[in-house]
């Protein structure tokens, strides 16, 4: 009902709505790709056990959710 709602708000203000699962999406490095639950030290810091890379977990989540967004959208163009 939420993602109806939301998706017709957003349709409506020319904005384009791509479901995309958000799982692993908090885990996984967007530097270097490892995904583990060791890269998640606390619920707001992201630090990559593999690459060092480091940030706010929630940048890290909206960036993976953002990505993952395109490529669905690239293979399935409307
Ligand atoms: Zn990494």
């Amino acid at each position: 009902m939420f993602l109806t709602i939301r998706h017709a708000k957003a349709e409506s203000a020319g904005r384009e709505v791509i479901a995309v699962a958000p799982r692993n999406t908090s885990r996984t490095c967007p530097a270097c790709g490892h995904t583990a639950k060791e890269n998640r030290p606390t619920q707001e810091r992201f630090h990559c056990v593999a690459c060092g890379h480091h940030a706010h977990a929630d940048t890290v989540g909206a960036t993976k959710v953002l990505r993952a967004g395109l490529v669905r959208r690239d293979a399935n163009p409307a």
